[in-house]
């Protein structure tokens, strides 16, 4: 063995290490599921680069995941033979966060010491969650395929840094051992971090946090021992999982719970899921999927580079969670597994995204996604739609990139979009288009919106005045991808989307209650006032096209508008932010 490098935490890390070892107490117990998790991650992928280069099982592929607790030294050691890791693999893992979510979120966090458990709830903790019950962790592993001295040892206190040095080691795969914290006298009996040495108490945890994982949890088989009369550990192994993963079971063998369980572990959001839809899909594609459909928009929602949420097994080997031709980028929120039975093992990056195969399970996805979605938005259950009004809050903007992005389901999507109206004071997009028509006056041929930066500052446009004295609802979007939106979204049930706000707005055969005497046409009043538009045209020159008489405004003197194919001064004043 060479000597040992001592590293520091990544600033991040090591605040994160000072919340996990101060203020997550109130869950202790994830930190056994965070490490199964990462023992099954380490697994899959060897599954997985094994399927091109089989010698890196070393002639050992019963992949499996073992717990071994030593209650003398107060040990608790959570070994699989995955992947593993090489010293530079350690060093970089276990010492940064990777993930741009939760580096994002320990920003965000800043100097609060502790805040609230919700918030924590969030995001998965991982690796470091094991420094709640450990006031020390070695971890030796070494990685598929490299000889048996290059493997490494990692030790660190959970404080400001660690050490690594290479180790002979003849196993492949990873050990982490958790030297788990001396209980204070005082410390009430269920919270005893002494627990994590009992076997019950163990199997108990793997039982509820960890039953779906597809790999065997091993635990060593007990004896009673007469003599010291107490159970000693044998040297042989029992599975205590039932490993078969969640969605291979079938729906009635699987508890809501279970549900639940799993979704928390495949997103590591804390908060439970709106919906979710379980199905196996026969016919010219086979597969299973299980879709979920989040209560929460994560941190890195408006990250378009996000890895998709849906990830893909081909008969049940995990293949990749980064399979964007499974889900389009406006339904990056969706969370879920997807196995397929036809697709070969070896599947490459070019072929997931020209497969007919993978052509056909996403349009079964987009379909089941949406589905779900429609069920809520329509259901006769109030709370059912408040459900999906509070969906709406949190992905609306992300679900109206579909416009441009899948022309198929236009018209699907249209049903599900909400918005902001004059109809009401609200500013919750809870208006339909739907409910717009059905509102629309007698002769009114448009489905009038005006675009701004907020519903406040559309509500005081000038351009409305007219809309509002004759009782004509408009629709006020305020998202930025609204703009980008209504160049894909034309129209709804035969009426076209109209700008208040651009070329001439024709309301004269809107049955209102407005003065027949008043109604002169434009070009009329145009004449009559020749001389004052040819002065106003003269004084502004080349700022403006053209000016005309309108009548659109009632109080207002004048008001800037955007000719039918410019582009919309929203626009414009967004892409001027913008720099451009
Ligand atoms: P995540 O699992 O979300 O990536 P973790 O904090 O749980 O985050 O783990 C950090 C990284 O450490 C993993 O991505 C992986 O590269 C590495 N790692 C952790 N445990 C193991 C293990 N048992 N075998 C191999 N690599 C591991
Ligand atoms: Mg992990």
């Amino acid at each position: 063995p060479t000597a040992a490098h001592t590293h520091a935490f990544q600033a991040e890390v090591r605040q994160l290490l000072h919340l996990v070892t101060h203020s997550l107490y109130s869950n202790r117990d994830i930190f056994l599921r965070e490490l199964i998790s990462n023992a099954s991650d380490a697994c899959d992928k060897l599954r997985f680069q094994a399927i091109d280069d089989p010698a890196l099982m070393e002639g050992d592929a019963d992949l499996r995941i073992r717990i071994a607790v030593d209650p003398e030294q107060r040990t608790l050691t959570i070994s699989d033979n995955g992947i593993g890791m090489s010293l530079e693999d350690a060093v970089e893992h276990l010492g940064t966060i990777a993930k741009s979510g939760t580096r994002e979120f320990m920003q965000k966090l800043g100097d609060k010491q502790k805040p609230d458990a919700a918030l924590i709830g969030q995001f998965g903790v991982g690796f470091y969650s094991g420094f709640m019950v450990a006031d020390r962790i070695t971890v030796e592993s070494r990685k598929a395929g490299m000889a048996e001295g290059e493997g490494v040892r990692w030790v660190s206190d959970g404080t400001g840094e660690f050490t690594v040095e290479t180790i002979a080691r003849a196993k492949r795969g990873t050990d982490v051992i958790l030297h788990l914290r001396a209980d204070a006298d005082d410390t009430p009996h269920e919270d005893k971090i002494d627990k994590y040495l009992r076997v019950w108490t163990l199997k108990d945890l793997i039982g509820k946090y960890s039953d779906h994982i597809s790999l065997p949890i091993e635990m060593r088989k007990e004896r009673w021992d007469a003599e010291q009369s107490k159970y000693v550990a044998t040297d042989e192994w029992e599975q205590i999982n039932s490993a078969a993963a969640l969605w291979t079971r079938s729906k009635s063998d699987i508890t809501e719970e279970q549900y639940l369980e799993f979704y928390k572990q495949l997103s590591g959001d804390g908060n439970p899921p709106l919906r979710w839809t379980h199905n196996r899909v026969e016919g010219r594609s086979e597969y299973t999927q299980l879709l979920y459909i989040p209560a929460k928009a994560p941190m890195d929602l408006w990250d378009r580079q996000q890895k998709a949420g849906v990830k893909l097994y081909v008969k049940r080997v995990f293949i990749t969670d980064d399979a964007e031709s499974l889900m389009p980028t406006y339904l990056r929120f969706v969370r879920g597994v997807i196995d397929s039975a036809d697709l070969p093992l070896n599947v490459s990056r070019e072929m997931l995204q020209e497969s007919r195969d993978v052509r056909a399970i996403r349009e079964g996805s987009v379909k089941r996604v949406l589905s779900m979605l429609e069920d809520m938005a329509g259901s006769d259950d109030q709370a059912e739609r408040d459900k999906y009004a509070a969906f709406w809050g949190e992905f609306g903007a992300v679900l109206k990139e579909g416009f441009g992005e899948d022309f198929a389901n236009r018209e699907r999507l249209a049903k599900l979009l909400r918005a902001v109206s004059t109809h009401s004071e609200s500013d919750t997009p809870n208006v339909s288009l739907a409910d717009y028509v059905s509102r629309m006056k007698e002769g009114q041929k448009a489905i009038y919106y005006i675009t701004a930066e907020t519903p406040k500052i559309a509500r005081s446009s000038p351009q409305l005045e007219i809309f509002r004295k004759k009782g004509i609802e408009v629709l006020l979007l305020t998202d930025r991808v609204d703009e980008w939106m209504l160049g894909f979204l034309h129209e709804f049930d035969g009426k076209p989307l109209q700008s208040v706000a651009r070329g001439a707005v024709d309301l004269s055969e809107v049955k209102g209650a407005e003065d027949e005497a008043e109604k002169k046409d434009e070009a009329a009043q145009s004449e009559d006032h020749k001389a004052l538009i040819e002065r106003f045209k003269a004084a502004l020159g080349e700022r403006v096209q053209d000016v005309r008489i309108s009548e659109r405004l009632v109080d207002s003197p004048a008001c800037l508008v955007a000719t039918d194919d410019g582009m919309s001064t929203h626009l414009a004043r967004l892409l001027k932010q913008a720099g451009r």
